[in-house]
């Protein structure tokens, strides 16, 4: 599943062959994924420009200049790939139809962006540009991560008497947006804190420690999902999906990475999602 630093890699990959350009054409091969298409999608999204690209949490917004904004979420299996790229950043030829292709943009300049998604858990939509902020997709998120909004007041009085463990509490979307499993646990190692700690009996010092590491552990991710940019060499073209080295997530049984630690990863069940941590480290 995506998550922040591959939709931020994915929105930094559409940069060139769509930010400024015109969509000639949008084909919708479907009523729907997740949701249904808004009415007219092909049509509102055919001879208008992309005058921006955003990401908010873990969605991508394009700002059209017909005033309306479209809303692209990949859900769990979404894939984005672009093709005929003229800018010569990325050389793919066009790929065979797909019957998990949905959406396909077909750029003025030549590129094709191509939405596949075979399990459909993905989103579009469009709204208008204005009253963007109030969709019933953003208007429940909190702070970004990487915002100035997200800081140490904030995360302090978040946790306040809060009884949840604090690997729900990051994960809970209005506390701070779009964190998810991976970097959560990842960040709570570097903090030495146990995800199963209660988020209101953390030291306040403990919890504004937590906001710079947040913030380190993304920047790493999205700085990783670059590289994988500039050497952009996968068969299909897909964006967004890159090799990155965890500390903890995915290495249960696996020596901790701390030189003066001799424990190994544990994995633990929380609200149905893995928790990976080490037990010697995090307190
Ligand atoms: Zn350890």
């Amino acid at each position: 599943m995506p998550e922040l630093p591959e939709v931020e890699t994915v929105r930094t990959g559409l940069i060139p062959a769509m930010e400024g350009q015109v969509i000639a054409r949008t084909d919708v091969n479907r009523p729907d994924l997740r949701w249904p298409f808004p009415k007219d999608m092909g049509k509102r999204l055919t001879d208008v420009r992309v005058t921006a690209l955003r990401r908010r949490s873990k969605y991508i917004l394009a700002d059209l200049s017909s005033g309306e904004t479209l809303i692209v979420h990949l859900g769990m299996s979404g894939r984005i790939l672009i093709s005929g790229d003229p800018l010569g950043q990325f050389h793919h030829d066009h790929p065979v139809p797909d019957k998990h292709d949905h959406v396909v943009f077909h750029m003025e300049n030549g590129a094709r962006i191509t939405f596949n998604d075979p399990r459909r858990f993905g989103a579009m939509d469009l709204m208008q540009t204005a009253t963007a902020d109030q969709h019933k997709l953003l208007a429940v998120l909190g702070p970004e991560p990487l915002g100035n909004a997200f800081n140490e007041d904030h995360l302090v009085a978040a946790f306040k008497g809060k009884n949840t463990p604090v690997k729900s509490a990051l994960l809970d979307q209005r506390i701070v947006a779009g964190l998810g499993n991976i970097y959560v646990c990842e960040a709570l190692y570097r903090a030495g804190i146990s995800p199963a700690r209660k988020a209101g009996r953390i030291a306040p010092r403990r919890v504004a420690a937590l906001v710079p590491i947040i913030r380190e552990v993304l920047a790493e991710a999205i700085e990783a999902g670059g590289s994988s940019l500039r050497d952009f060499r996968q068969a299909d073209g897909a964006l967004g999906y890159f090799q990155h080295r965890f500390d903890v997530y995915g290495r249960e049984g696996d020596p901790c990475r701390n030189p003066t630690c001799t424990a190994q990863i544990s994995r633990i069940v929380q609200s149905g999602r893995s928790s990976f941590y080490c037990k010697s480290c995090q307190t």
